[in-house]
């Protein structure tokens, strides 16, 4: 299958140019050529099947021509080996767990799917690829993870000193082997401007192979439509006359661009909510009709703070563009810090469900927007561990309790290189290492 850019001012490239790639030439981001339609007779039989088996059959629609069955079949089992479990909160309202990987986040499934996609293009061209990634916490960590010991892929996180929690910081400076973390003397935006002045610059391009590892890559963000259709497979025989709603906590937006994805295979979505923070851009695009990009503002669900989300090029794309086709399958609603805590410190003492800040905006939209006879799925991005410091001060101490898999990162060393903000060092570094 080819993959075109959204800009549509280059020419269509293979699976492996958009995957090795990350973003098309023209700036655009790479959408698949064709989205075939499940038969309807596939979702008859789909709860029989497990989440791996119905994840391989959501990835043979988009890598199924390039990629051999077998090695297919075998990325799709070697990297989602942990369940997206669905958890009942009320009559009308589930929880969908996308936090039972190694770091806990529902990053993980797209970065392990991606570095094995990788690894196996790689072995066609015997060069050594370097991923690169700015990190304000959680991407860091879903990469670092992902991608360790993967055979040809060095990475290299860049974060801003001071600026992650422990927990975060922990996750990806702990791992060694193909793995460096630079810590950089600046802000987030300056771990951005380095890397995106790496992928620019011609000196280093000439040297090495370099690609990036976040939502804009093909490999990355299109494996996240894997657990809408596992939610559904789930729900399917005691839900069955229902209407289902997703509602996405959502900030870059590939969650739910992945979303929509699942909808145009066919899967029976009645609607999608677009949950933000009060980084609202997308809630007011869906209001007004415009696309007006802002800084972001900090919020206590900080993986949402995104003030330009980088697929929503991708959502107008895959709707010509159609502002009232986009308000039929999507409804917005943003939400404060206080009502983010408020909604948290409910739902734990009604329903004894512990919700970290982002599943908490996903699920007080949808609590807002379904209707009767309505089935709604939101989804729950992290576990609330990742988030002890907030949850606590919202629920109380002590209430948090750190799980196995985190407790062992806080007991290993950190091993990070500091450097400064400046260009000539981060390129330096890389030419001398
Ligand atoms: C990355 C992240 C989000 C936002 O997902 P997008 O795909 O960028 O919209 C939400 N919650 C958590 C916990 C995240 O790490």
């Amino acid at each position: 299958m080819k993959f075109y850019s959204t800009n549509k001012t280059v020419p269509s490239v293979s699976l492996m140019e958009a995957v090795i790639k990350g973003l098309a030439s023209d700036n655009g981001l790479f959408m698949p050529e064709r989205i075939e339609e499940f038969h309807p007779q596939f979702f008859k039989g789909i709860h029989r099947m497990s989440f791996q088996e119905i994840s391989f059959e959501v990835a043979n629609k988009f890598f199924g021509e390039d990629i051999p069955e077998q090695v297919l079949d075998e990325i799709v089992f070697d990297s989602l080996n942990f369940d997206c479990p669905i958890i009942r909160i009320s009559d009308q309202i589930y929880s969908l767990e996308l936090f039972h990987g190694p770091t806990l986040a529902f990053k993980d499934v797209g970065a392990r799917f991606m570095a094995r996609i990788l690894a196996h293009f790689l072995k066609g061209i015997s060069k050594e690829v370097n991923v690169l990634v700015a990190t304000s916490g959680d991407t860091g960590s879903a990469v670092a993870n992902g991608f360790l010991n993967i055979p040809g892929i060095k990475v290299y996180v860049l974060y801003p000193r001071g600026l992650v929690s422990n927990i975060q910081e922990k996750q990806f400076t702990t791992l060694g082997n193909n793995i460096t973390a630079l810590e950089v003397d600046g802000t987030f935006d300056d771990c951005q401007r380095l890397v995106k002045s790496a992928f620019l610059d011609q000196e280093l391009n000439d040297d090495m192979v370099l690609t990036s590892a976040n939502s804009i890559n093909v490999a990355r963000f299109l494996p996240q439509a894997f657990y809408y259709f596992n939610a559904y497979a789930r729900l399917h025989e005691t839900e069955l006359n229902s209407d289902f709603v997703f509602s996405v906590p959502s900030g870059n937006f590939g969650n739910l661009t992945a979303g929509l994805f699942a909808k145009f295979l066919g899967l029976p979505v009645k609607r999608f909510i677009a949950a933000n923070n009060e980084n609202d851009v997308v809630y007011n695009y869906l209001k007004t009709g415009k696309y007006e990009p802002r800084p972001s503002v900090a919020t206590i669900a900080n993986a949402m703070d995104v003030g330009d989300p980088s697929n929503f090029v991708r959502i107008l794309d895959l709707y010509n563009h159609s502002h009232r086709d986009i308000c039929t399958d999507m409804v917005g609603y943003r939400y404060s810090d206080d009502e983010i805590r408020e909604t948290m410190k409910q739902v734990y003492t009604e329903k004894k469900y512990m919700l970290d800040p982002h599943g908490a905006v996903g699920y007080r939209a949808l609590k807002a927007d379904l209707k009767p006879g309505e089935v709604g799925v939101f989804l729950e991005t992290a576990h609330p561990a990742k988030f002890t410091e907030t949850v606590e001060e919202v629920l109380g101490k002590g209430t948090v309790i750190l799980p196995e898999k985190l407790s062992a990162f806080l007991k290993s060393e950190k091993l990070s290189f500091g450097i400064s903000a400046d260009f000539a060092d981060f390129k330096d570094y890389l030419l001398n290492n």
